[in-house]
């Protein structure tokens, strides 16, 4: 196993300076975000990072988003807020039972302090508006926060990060990683565009079906685009659902036996939920279109799904 450190040319002070590049195969490369070294780690914490700077400068002093029992993004809000003193409301979809029951991310967020409100799927934007409008009346100034940490500045910083590393010299020819809000994915090819490279990012779906996840990315890489001022029409996105297993959270015996493997193999775990499923997506697809090139694997974290049960 070799390992690879990448200085970063970044002006921000406040930002990490080396990405860790883990190479596992003579084809295969790692980038460790999940060794992003706030709030957990992760591509969450490093979207809710950000938002510090506008956090800040707004003087916002609540949060209000959502997410699932083991949501990694929630995870790092409610870290966030705890560290920041801000008031924080997590509108949870799913079982209360099942957040009281289990570890990892569900473990992180109970301990936080933030305001936990249980919602089912269809009433979340209620429920949030109802948390906003309550901090308000209260005199807070709240912040409303897209489920999955999905903004502008969460695309950002993936851009900044796919740029880092060519600038560093390294440069893949593919990029496979676990696609679910498409933002880390959208900011990924937008630096490929800026740097005017053909590097291909893949993006294995953890739940939404292809068309979906392709427009709605194609649609936030556009926005990207825009405040860049470059051409978005030259980088095609592409999401693969073959690997589904029926939906979020559902996995086959595979991706079960390469989550079960992946620390004594690879030294860093991989979960059924994103991690382990993108990893046997990517594995599938290098196997029956004899993929060549070099490939990095963008290890989005996830390490709190693998110990949550
Ligand atoms: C949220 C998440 C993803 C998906 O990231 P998006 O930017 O929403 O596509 C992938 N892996 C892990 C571990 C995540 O928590």
């Amino acid at each position: 196993m070799r390992w690879t450190l990448t200085e970063s040319i970044k002006k921000n002070p406040k930002s990490i300076k080396i990405a860790l590049i883990q190479r596992i195969t003579d084809q295969i490369s790692v980038f460790r975000d999940d060794l992003y070294p706030y709030l957990g780690g992760g591509n969450k914490a490093r979207k809710m990072m950000a938002l510090d700077e506008i956090i800040k400068s707004q003087g916002v002093n609540a949060i209000v988003t959502t997410g699932g029992i083991q949501s990694n993004h929630c995870r790092a809000v409610a870290l966030y807020s705890k560290k920041n003193n801000i008031k924080c409301t997590l509108v949870l979809h799913g079982d209360q039972e099942r957040l009281f029951s289990e570890s990892g991310n569900a473990k992180v967020i109970k301990g936080s302090g933030a305001t936990m409100i249980f919602s089912n799927a269809c009433e979340i934007g209620k429920n949030m508006d109802v948390a906003l409008r309550t901090y308000r009346e209260q005199g807070y100034n709240p912040f409303y926060l897209n489920g999955g940490g999905h903004t502008l500045e969460g695309g950002y910083c993936y851009t900044d990060e796919l740029e880092k590393l060519v600038d560093s010299g390294y440069v893949p020819d593919y990029i496979f990683l676990a696609s679910g809000s498409g933002t880390t994915q959208a900011g990924l090819l937008a630096g490929v565009t800026r740097k005017g490279l053909d590097i291909k990012v893949i993006g294995i779906s953890v739940g939404r079906t292809t068309e979906k996840a392709e427009n709605c990315i194609q649609e936030f890489y556009k926005e990207l685009c825009k405040t860049y001022g470059i051409d978005g029409k030259r980088a095609k996105v592409i999401v693969d659902d073959s690997f589904l297993c029926g939906g979020y959270e559902k996995y086959n015996n595979q991706i079960k036996q390469i989550a079960d493997d992946s620390m004594a193999n690879y030294g860093f775990p991989l979960d059924t939920t994103y991690t382990a499923k993108a990893f046997y997506g990517m594995q599938q697809i290098i196997e029956k279109r004899h993929i060549t090139g070099q490939v990095l694997f963008w290890y989005t974290g996830g390490i709190y799904n693998y110990l949550a049960k």
